[in-house]
C-alpha cells in the first residue's frame, strides 16, 4: 500500500473539506463553503489572496473581502490551507495535504509542481552536507520548460 498516494488527497472534495473544518471543531458558514469552493476551482493557478477574493466576490457580491481574507487565516489555522509563495509572487494557498515545492519556467511562466522526492532528496543532502535546514515549500527553482526549451533548442546546455 502507498502511504504517499494516500496523503496526497489532490483530489480532496469540497465535502471532504468541509468534514475536516467540522472535525477541527469550526462553524461552516456559507462564506467558509464559499471561499473553499472557489479555491479548489483555481487552485491550479495559484491565485494570490487578493485574486482569490475578487472571484469569491464577484460570484456572491454579499460576502465582503474582509471577509474572506479572514476565512481564509481560519482555513489556514485550521491546518486546510496552506500558505506558499511561487518566486517572489504574492502569497497564495495550496491545501495542506498538498504542498509541493514549485518551477516556474522564465519564458512563458509555467508553473510546475515539484515531485516530493526531488524536494526530500535535496533537503536531505542540504543537512548531511552543509548541516542546512531547508524551510518546506518556499523553494521555486527558474528554468526553461518542455516546450519553451523544444522551441529554442539552444537552450539545451552540455
Ligand atoms: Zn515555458
Ligand atoms: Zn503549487
Amino acid at each position: 500500500m502507498s502511504t504517499k498516494t494516500d496523503h496526497r488527497h489532490d483530489d480532496m472534495t469540497l465535502d471532504e473539506l468541509v468534514d475536516a473544518l467540522r472535525r477541527d471543531g469550526s462553524r461552516v458558514t456559507t462564506a467558509r463553503r464559499a471561499v473553499l469552493e472557489e479555491f479548489l476551482h483555481c487552485r491550479e493557478q495559484h491565485p494570490s489572496v487578493e485574486e482569490l477574493a475578487e472571484r469569491i466576490h464577484r460570484r456572491y457580491p454579499d460576502i465582503h473581502l474582509s471577509t474572506v481574507y479572514r476565512n481564509l487565516g481560519r482555513l489556514e489555522e485550521a491546518g486546510v490551507l496552506a500558505r506558499v509563495r511561487v518566486g517572489d509572487g504574492p502569497a497564495s494557498y495550496h491545501l495542506s495535504t498538498d504542498v509541493h515545492d514549485h518551477a516556474v519556467c522564465e519564458r512563458c511562466g509555467v508553473v510546475l509542481h515539484l515531485p516530493p522526492q526531488v524536494m526530500a532528496e535535496l533537503a536531505e543532502l542540504l543537512d548531511v552536507e552543509l548541516g542546512f535546514v531547508l524551510s518546506p515549500s518556499h523553494v521555486t527553482l527558474r528554468g526553461a520548460c518542455d516546450s519553451c526549451r523544444r522551441r529554442q533548442p539552444t537552450l539545451k546546455t552540455k
